[in-house]
């Protein structure tokens, strides 16, 4: 089978189309699926560039997110059957230690995500277990699947579990162009609070508009505390969803008011953060990390998508043959929305 591959860590000069052998009969609980689109995220550039501890063993099939064909099912599997199209959660979690039986996955003694941990989506065939199968939302193109699970489950555990982000209150979520920041426009509209997001091109700002955002700021052109105390009636926000990290933390801390929460599940800029405890303390704030999700969390967000009230942006869709092309867009930060690759046409 096709499949990109990354042949040495380092960077995007390693990756590379390549045949493969095609995977055999799925395991008990698993399905084998053609896969007819991928789609990237940040975590595949940082598999490219090597994640210190973890490098996997190479070559190395990239990719977390998906969407297909079920084609062949492993033994005792009842809720999916050949010909079904499907997206996936792209966690792996064994099923049965304490914290998979408490509902929650990401806290796994053996938590994998496919692309990092295991061979992932960018290549014609996958195995996944499918109890990690949403069905494909009616009228979804496949790169809208493959573009949605990872960004939302995400997503969806930010503003719900972790935030628990209320009706009325106000959020703020830098980086409007980026998938997960999309989707949490949407669920905080779903939720009814009030969203300022941020991005730095008019594009990405009037994309933002357009998912609901109450308002958009140009981060590069305006002073966003500034902004936030002045649409606050300084109060600042209640909530702040920051996944730039070093660049914009100190930001996110004078635009919460007191009592906030402050999610992270990202530091593209940069991963060193300060703050003076005084702070803390005395504002009474939440500093909350947060990554990928649960079976109920999947469940929950994939029922918004099958209502149509969540849905992704698609910024390009390119073939196998120029996968490379999409990591280099996503690694310019030019893109406005979700990276896909059409791996069977
Ligand atoms: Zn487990």
């Amino acid at each position: 089978m096709r499949a990109l591959v990354l042949t040495a860590t380092g960077g995007l000069d390693g990756l590379a189309v390549a045949d493969l052998p095609r995977p055999g009969a799925p395991p008990a609980g698993w399905v084998t699926l053609q896969i007819r689109a991928a789609a990237l995220n940040r975590l595949d550039l940082f598999v490219a560039g090597g994640i210190p501890g973890g490098a996997p063993v190479l070559p190395h099939i990239v990719g977390a997110d998906g969407a297909g064909v079920v084609v062949e099912v492993g033994e005792g599997v009842a809720t999916v059957r050949p010909g079904d199209e499907v997206m996936f959660d792209p966690g792996i979690s064994c099923g049965d230690c304490p914290a998979c039986r408490a509902d929650d996955a990401p806290f796994c003694t053996t938590y994998q995500i496919l692309g990092e941990h295991r061979h992932g989506s960018a290549a014609e065939f996958i195995q996944v277990p499918a109890v990690n199968l949403a069905p494909r939302p009616a009228g979804w193109s496949w790169a809208e699947a493959a573009g949605f699970s990872l960004a939302a489950l995400t997503a969806w555990r930010m503003m719900v579990t972790r935030a628990r982000l209320r009706a009325a209150e106000t959020v703020l979520i830098w980086g409007a162009g980026g998938g997960v920041a999309q989707m949490c426009i949407g669920i905080a509209k779903h939720l009814g609070a009030r969203v300022l997001a941020t991005s730095s091109t008019p594009e990405k700002l009037a994309l933002a508009r357009k998912l609901g955002a109450d308002v958009a700021l140009d981060h590069a052109a305006v002073d966003v505390v500034a902004e936030v105390k002045r649409l606050t009636g300084r109060t600042g926000c209640q909530v702040v969803i920051d996944n730039v990290g070093q660049a914009t933390w100190e930001r996110s801390l004078r635009s919460l008011a007191r009592g906030g929460r402050l999610v992270s599940c990202g530091a593209t800029s940069g991963p060193a953060a300060a703050f003076d405890l005084r702070r803390l303390f005395w504002h009474q704030w939440s500093i909350l990390g947060s990554t990928m999700g649960s079976r109920s969390e999947y469940r929950a967000v994939t029922a918004l998508a099958q209502q149509g009230s969540l849905r992704p942006v698609i910024d390009t869709v390119v073939p196998l043959d120029r996968a490379i092309d999409a990591f280099r867009r996503l690694h310019s930060g030019a893109q406005a929305g979700k990276l896909a690759i059409e791996v069977t046409p």
